[in-house]
C-alpha cells in the first residue's frame, strides 16, 4: 500500500484469503497483540460488550487462547458472563451472519456451550416478526421482548 507508506515505514495488506478466526489465529501468538490488541469501537480500551469486542473473546476462546489477552480484555468478566456471549453468537448463527459462523461451529461442539431457552424463545418470536409483521408491530413485540 504504497500510498500509504513513506520513506521508513512500509504499510502493506495481507491475510485477504484467511477468514477473520484465521486471520486472529495466525495473529494471536504475538506477545505484542495479546498485550496491545485493541478492537473496540466505542472505547480507548476493550469494552467486552460491543459487537466487536464479542467476537473477538468468543473468538480467542474458541481457539483456546483467552489467558493470553488477560492484558487487553477483562477475561475474567468473559468466563464469568459466558453464557449471555454463547447466547449472543447463537443469535448470529440464527441470523444467518457468515463472519461469525467459524466460531460458532467450533464453540458449539463444546460440553459447556449452552442456549438459554429463554433467550431462545425470545429470539424465535423476533425472527418470527421479521417475516410476519409490519415495521410498527415488529417495533411493539422488540418492546415487549426485551421486558
Ligand atoms: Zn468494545
Amino acid at each position: 500500500m504504497q500510498y500509504l507508506s513513506s520513506k521508513y515505514l512500509r504499510i502493506y495488506c495481507d491475510g485477504g484469503e484467511l477468514n477473520r478466526l484465521e486471520k486472529l489465529e495466525t495473529i494471536s501468538k504475538i506477545p505484542y497483540v495479546q498485550k496491545y490488541l485493541h478492537v473496540c469501537i466505542y472505547k480507548p480500551f476493550n469494552c467486552g460488550y460491543c459487537q466487536k469486542c464479542r467476537r473477538t473473546l468468543l473468538a480467542l476462546d474458541a481457539l483456546n487462547v483467552l489467558d493470553s489477552f488477560r492484558e487487553s480484555f477483562d477475561i475474567d468478566y468473559y468466563n464469568s458472563h459466558r453464557q449471555e456471549y454463547y447466547n449472543w453468537i447463537w443469535g448470529q448463527h440464527m441470523n444467518g451472519d457468515l463472519q461469525n459462523e467459524p466460531v460458532y461451529q467450533i464453540l458449539s461442539q463444546r460440553n459447556d456451550f449452552h442456549v438459554s431457552n429463554n433467550y431462545k424463545i425470545k429470539q424465535r418470536i423476533v425472527f418470527f416478526a421479521k417475516n410476519h409483521f409490519s415495521d410498527r408491530q415488529k417495533q411493539l413485540i422488540k418492546k415487549m421482548v426485551k421486558k
